[in-house]
């Protein structure tokens, strides 16, 4: 009989990626014995309307660097590849399409991010077709999703010191010229200086 495959899926804009999202990443494959996790890089978010997004193909790549040497790590285009904003249920029927039921899935994200799942597009749906792994910085009042469990959402939380890193205060970091090493792999870092994606505060 084919064995069921655990799959996780690393939702994020990755603007940049850090260490706190490779560490959620690991922290979730062992903590939920899953096979693999696929990192997917948002194509158009749906909830940044206050602020300029790098472009899809940028972050793609930095998420590509940062996740190469890991063999249980990969990267999807699904997202980024597909019009129009990005709706988490879209991603999952495709990902359905491609693995039928022989796949459970785990969508992994940040806590924040799924604080309100319940305004997410058809987020009835997305209860039936995946878990969701929340990770929260320490300090997270985990009894705040007790809602959404109750309307059927599956909804795993797990602490992650590393989350004190964040992309935002990356990005001041790329524009003040103020040291990004040990917060995100060098080779990200050199990627974006490269491109000069935050050099100027505005966005590439
Ligand atoms: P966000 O609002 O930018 O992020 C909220 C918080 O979660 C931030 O502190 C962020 O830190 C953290 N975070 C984001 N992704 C993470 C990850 N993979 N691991 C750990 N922490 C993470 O969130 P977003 O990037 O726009 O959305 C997150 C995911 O939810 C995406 O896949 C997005 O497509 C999905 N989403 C779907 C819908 C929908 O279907 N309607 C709506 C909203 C979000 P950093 O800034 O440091 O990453």
């Amino acid at each position: 009989m084919r064995k069921q495959l655990r799959l996780g899926i690393m939702g994020g804009t990755f603007d940049p990626i850090h260490y706190g999202h490779l560490v959620t990443a690991e922290e979730a494959l062992v903590q939920f014995n899953l096979d693999r996790v696929v990192f997917m890089p948002t194509g158009i978010p749906v909830r940044k309307t206050h602020r300029a997004v790098t472009s899809a193909e940028h972050r793609y790549l930095m998420t590509v660097i940062a996740t190469a040497s890991n063999p249980d790590f990969e990267v999807s285009r699904l997202e980024i590849d597909r019009p129009g904003p990005t709706y988490t249920v879209e991603t999952i029927h495709a990902l359905r399409d491609l693995y039928g039921l022989h796949a459970d899935l785990f969508f992994i994200t940040g806590a924040d991010a799924v604080w309100d799942i319940l305004t997410w597009k058809d987020s009835a749906e997305l209860a039936e077709a995946c878990t969701f792994i929340a990770a929260t910085r320490p300090g997270f009042d985990l009894g705040r999703f007790s809602e959404e469990r109750e309307r059927g959402i599956r909804i795993e939380t797990m602490e992650v010191p590393a989350l004190a890193i964040s992309s935002t205060d990356l990005r001041e970091r790329f524009a003040g010229r103020r040291p990004v090493r040990y917060l995100t792999p060098e080779a990200v870092a050199a990627y974006a200086e490269k491109n000069s994606l935050y050099s100027d505060g505005t966005t590439r």
